[in-house]
């Protein structure tokens, strides 16, 4: 009954009719419940809400509909050094997710997409338990982390507004975006394979209309602001953003933040379950293959430079069939892989560009090597020299075989970059560098010496027992590092992934640790069939482990994101 009472009150006209004054005087006078009760009766029978409000929009005083929102968006365009804001007023956020119905609605959004969320903080404190619920969408960044890494220039920051949009025509759906954003904005529709997010209804401002959720809002906790872009810059290096949220000067979100309720009030996310991320199959595959391909031709050129003709086109052409095999895999990660020959275009800002540019400096490298090298050793056959209408021009092994490796490891270092860049601390330079790097090293050894022992039975040679010795110890000596580094830096979330983790260890153990033990106490009597066997299952048992490992790198990641947001698959396909 006294909220009842309340709501009148704040809802009455100066000169609302006697009801109001009888209701009054009936609670406060008598203060006997049946003389209120008749009052109030008598006040819905003379004055509902349907009439106050009829005869309220009669006279004229409900506001046409920008009214309700005028003072929710600026009246003025951002002057120099200011752009558009989000500003959520926290004490007035009820977590009804208005706003994200009326985003979906609006711009027409697939079931499972959404361009605004709504998530929880909590107080840990139980004598002051609070629970916040905070309505988030794109921050609309000062140093956008998304448009720097896109590889095809598929954002756009307006230099007078500051609205970050992303430009649908461009996109690929490489999804390398949704790396690069610390707060998980862009998302991936499978359907349309491009990536889609906020453009804080620009259409709508264009026309001195409010976003939509800032209309739909029914306490009007969000509204647009002109923020000061320096001001901005010095409140992320404050971290003056939000409790629990990501770094704030990795890309300076502009969204503000406010609330008098909560001064003094320490907030949390609440602590999540550990999940898998998206393990990004086709990466996995371009990751480890790469490496791969690049550990074999630095494996050959220091260790098998003087090996013979055989063992040398062997370890070339497993570092280019292995190598362009995983390059092609990366296509498939693509939502629109026709247009993947646009990705070249953000190299001045993004490492994926960087990164296919080197790997195709690497791909024409290996092969003109694979060339020089079957040439050098008679290994063309003749009638295939016949058809080819001119000289082939001869390079020295050496100059090719080097220039695979340094483009090679251009690409290995960019990919590195990729994951680095992205600021996530589970990708950060020592994981990814040693993890990477590693591969590489690790797979190259088992590269070697599978192709040295091919090598010999198809060169009808014998088998230098010494080398191979050298070879599988260090193949050893460097298992163990990697995966012994591996085991010390697990992740919160590889408690979701149980099976894998095992596997990976297993897998790793048996080939790089017992299987090249077993080579070593039978290289000087065993027949070089079953060498090349022990090698050949040693080096497919590394293979599938670091492809497990890799799968770990992202799916096992604990990604950056709004706090307490709930997600439920990582917002890629
Ligand atoms: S919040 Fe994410 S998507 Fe939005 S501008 Fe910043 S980095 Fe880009
Ligand atoms: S998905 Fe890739 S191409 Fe599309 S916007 Fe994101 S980074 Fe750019
Ligand atoms: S500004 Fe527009 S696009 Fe952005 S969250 Fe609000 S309704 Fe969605």
């Amino acid at each position: 009954m006294e909220r009842r009472v309340m709501i009148s009150k704040t809802t009455e006209k100066p000169d609302a009719p006697k009801a109001s004054t009888s209701t009054d005087t009936a609670a406060s006078s008598s203060g006997a419940g049946k003389d209120l009760l008749l009052a109030l009766l008598t006040e819905q029978q003379t004055f509902t809400v349907v009439d106050r409000f009829s005869q309220a929009h009669q006279a004229g005083d409900i506001p046409a509909q920008a009214a309700y929102y005028q003072s929710l968006i600026p009246t003025d365009k951002p002057q120099a050094g200011q752009q558009y804001a989000f500003e959520v007023n926290l004490d007035a956020c009820t977590g009804c997710k208005g706003c994200v119905t009326a985003c979906h609605n609006l711009n027409g959004l697939d079931d499972n997409e959404a361009w605004r969320e709504v998530g929880l903080l909590t107080s840990n404190d139980v004598s002051l338990p609070v629970v916040q619920h905070i309505t988030t969408a794109c921050h609309h960044c000062v140093e956008p982390g998304c448009l720097e890494g896109c590889p095809v220039m598929a954002y756009d920051k307006n230099p007078d507004t500051g609205i970050v949009k992303h430009l649908d025509d461009q996109c690929i759906g490489c999804q390398y975006c949704l790396l690069k954003c610390p707060y998980d904005v862009p998302k991936y529709n499978a359907d349309m394979g491009i990536v889609r997010k906020c453009d804080m209804c620009t259409d709508r401002l264009d026309e001195g209309e409010a976003p939509a959720c800032v209309q739909a809002c029914p306490d009007k906790a969000i509204s647009i602001k002109l923020v000061d872009t320096v001001e901005a810059q010095k409140n992320a290096q404050k971290q003056d953003f939000l409790a629990d949220s990501p770094d704030c000067t990795i890309t300076t979100p502009t969204t503000r933040y406010v609330s008098k309720r909560l001064a003094g009030v320490s907030l949390h996310a609440p602590q999540s379950k550990p999940r898998a991320e998206h393990g990004h199959l086709p990466l996995v595959v371009m990751l480890v293959l790469t490496q791969l391909g690049v550990g074999a031709l630095l494996a050959e050129r220091l260790l098998l430079p003087f090996a013979n003709s055989w063992t040398q086109l062997i370890s070339s052409a497993m570092g280019f069939g292995i190598g362009m095999f995983g390059m092609t895999c990366a296509i498939l990660h693509l939502g629109r892989p026709l247009y993947a020959y646009r990705a070249f275009l953000g190299w001045r800002t993004s490492w994926l560009s960087r990164e296919i540019i080197a790997f195709n400096g690497f791909a024409a490298a290996v092969h003109l090597h694979i060339t020089m090298v079957a040439l050098k050793n008679n290994l063309i056959p003749t009638f295939i020299l016949e058809k080819i209408p001119f000289a082939i021009p001869t390079i020295p092994t050496w100059l090719t075989g080097w220039a695979s490796v340094l483009t090679g490891l251009a690409g290995v270092f960019c990919s590195m970059m990729i994951y680095i860049d992205t600021k996530r601390p589970c990708w950060n330079l020592k994981n990814t560098a040693t993890k990477f790097g590693m591969t590489g090293v690790v797979l190259g050894l088992a590269a070697a010496i599978v192709a040295t022992c091919v090598g010999a039975i198809l060169n009808q040679s014998a088998i230098k027992p010494d080398h191979l010795m050298l070879m599988n110890l260090a193949l050893i000596i460097a298992t163990a590092i990697k995966v012994g580094f591996e085991l010390t830096h697990l992740t919160y979330n590889t408690k979701a992934l149980p099976l894998v983790l095992v596997a990976r260890v297993a897998l790793g153990i048996t080939g790089g640790v017992l299987l090249p033990f077993v080579f070593l106490t039978m290289v000087s009597m065993a027949d070089p069939m079953i060498l090349a066997a022990i090698s050949g299952t040693s080096f497919a048992c590394l293979t599938l482990g670091e492809l497990a490992e890799r799968y770990l790198y992202f799916a096992a990641s604990d990604a950056l994101r709004m706090p307490g947001i709930t997600i439920s698959d990582g917002g890629h396909h």
